[in-house]
């Protein structure tokens, strides 16, 4: 009957904080299919079996921080093509050209004060994506 309406976009979120992942999840879940994952290498092992179409990652992250999981996941031929959206808190100026440096996809501010800019930031970021990935 209703067939498949279950066509929301797969998010990673990495999030050690528990607080702030139960905030995510009552953002998100009604746009996106979450799978949420408390550590770097957790969300390594996930990701992998189960492919997000965007990972949301915290930077302050316990062994391996936000900023050491991106660059495994670029390594990861799996993962490799898939946008990483940084999320730290305490955020200073010029963090998002910092980030984006580094080479997240895109930046959000702790704490997340604005729900429809966070939707915004994370569906603009997967029409992008699908644009790029149709481009020959
Ligand atoms: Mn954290």
């Amino acid at each position: 009957m209703a067939s498949s309406s279950n066509a929301k976009p797969k998010l990673a979120v990495v999030e050690d904080n528990p607080d702030n992942l139960l905030l995510m999840r009552a953002l998100l879940e009604h746009d996106f299919d979450l799978t949420t994952y408390r550590s770097g290498s957790q969300a390594l092992q996930g990701m992998v079996k189960q492919l997000p179409d965007l990972a949301v990652v915290d930077i302050s992250l316990p062994e391996m921080d936000g900023t050491e999981l991106l660059a495994r996941i670029r390594q990861e031929p799996s993962l490799a093509g898939i946008p990483v959206v940084a999320v730290t808190a305490h955020a200073m100026e010029g963090d998002r050209e910092e980030y984006l440096r580094k080479g997240f996809n895109g930046y959000l501010a702790k704490p997340i004060v604005d729900e429809m800019v966070l939707i915004q930031t994370l569906k603009s970021l997967l029409a992008h994506s699908a644009r790029s990935q149709s481009t020959p």
